[in-house]
């Protein structure tokens, strides 16, 4: 079973700050700005390459409660989804990062010529 399973299935503990039948929001062990939180859905989803339009839908109502009860639907956020290696995906669950509670800086994100792919 995945980490992220196993935070569902509450065998791992997380810090959790909105919860429904389909999906699960907690702050990120390693937060990355005043507020990171990781919305997963509770069934297993490798990635968003795998997640289907009506999950999506219900996904997004969720992100923007999760904006809601962390007040920063009006100062903005920042959703993120890392996909594969090349995304930097490190847990094989579905998750999407939420991030705001600050100024967010435009990262830097390859060295990589961008000519060079197609
Ligand atoms: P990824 O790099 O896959 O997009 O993001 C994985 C995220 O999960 C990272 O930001 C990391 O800090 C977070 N994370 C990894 N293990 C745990 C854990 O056990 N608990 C929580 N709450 N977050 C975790
Ligand atoms: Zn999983």
């Amino acid at each position: 079973m995945c980490l992220f399973c196993k935070i569902v299935k509450k065998e791992i503990p997380s810090n959790i700050i909105l919860e429904n039948d389909d999906f699960l929001a907690f702050h990120d062990i390693n937060p990355k700005a005043p507020v990171h939180i990781l919305a997963i859905p509770k069934v297993h989803v490798d990635s968003f390459n795998e997640i289907d339009p009506q999950m999506m839908s219900k996904m997004s109502a969720f992100i923007q409660d999760i904006a809601k009860e962390c007040k920063i639907e009006k100062s903005g956020y920042r959703v993120i989804t890392n996909i594969g290696e090349n995304g930097g995906q490190e847990v094989a669950h579905l998750h999407f990062h939420v991030l705001g509670g600050a100024k967010l800086k435009w990262g830097h994100f390859s060295d990589a010529d961008p000519e060079g792919h197609f």
